[in-house]
């Protein structure tokens, strides 16, 4: 069994910048499981199934394949052989990935990638239900969060970065309804583990949430 740190937390809480930095400095392999599930709703997309078809995406399931590998120390997901990291971060496939998540069948699918890659190596492995359903022996647990208005923030700054017109509004909208959805559904909603560390960096810098989850660490 490999040495498994799970951060499990809301949209644009910087899960991956923080489980980055973590797995960096202990030497272990990052596992970006949001990318997964968005991996599997690029399958969807492309087969332009409709985010309400759940039958739609039950079947779709059957014919894909989702793989992770690294590249210079950064994870490539695989959807059937072709890597398509890429993709991944556009907003078509971030709501894909939102509202297919909470069918079974798409949750059951990714479930032994994670809990193989787990078992296999030392891993940061972050999403929404890692401590409370995927990893549940972690060695150590986080529910990082912070308030809709810090992350909204945050995802402002992102897109205007990259020169992406967005309105705020309209961001702080989306990451409540996203907040809503992945914490009502029925399987494996967003949920602090009873023994998950909490930390909300609102008002904290990478670094101190970085040293913050370090100490938590063997
Ligand atoms: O973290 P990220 O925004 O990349 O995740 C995309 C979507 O995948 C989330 O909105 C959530 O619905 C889903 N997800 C999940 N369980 C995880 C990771 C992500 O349901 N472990």
């Amino acid at each position: 069994m490999g040495y498994n740190i799970a951060i499990d937390g809301p949209a644009g809480a910087g899960k991956s910048t923080i489980a980055k930095q973590v797995a960096q400095k202990k030497g272990y392999i990052y596992v970006d499981t949001g990318a997964m599930y968005r991996g599997l709703a690029v399958h969807f997309l492309k087969n332009h199934i409709r985010p309400e078809d759940t039958e739609g995406i039950i079947r779709a399931c059957e014919d894909a394949s989702v793989s992770i590998g690294y590249e210079n120390g950064l994870q490539q997901i695989y959807l059937n052989g072709e890597n398509i990291t890429g993709m991944l971060r556009e907003e078509a496939v971030g709501d894909m990935a939102s509202k297919s998540s909470p069918v079974p069948e798409v949750r059951e699918k990714l479930l032994m990638l994670q809990r193989t890659l787990a078992r296999e190596k030392d891993v940061v492995m972050d999403g929404r239900d890692i401590g409370t359903n995927i990893l549940p022996e972690a060695d150590v647990k986080v529910y990082l969060t912070a308030s809709v208005e810090t992350r909204a923030k945050r995802r402002y700054d992102e897109l205007t970065a990259k020169g992406t017109d967005c309105d705020m509004e309209q961001i702080t909208a989306d990451i409540e309804e996203r907040d809503h959805r992945d914490m009502t559904r029925e399987t494996a909603p967003l949920r602090q583990a009873e023994d998950a560390v909490f930390i909300d960096s609102s008002n904290m810098t990478i670094e101190e949430v970085t040293e913050a989850i370090l100490k938590l660490c063997r």
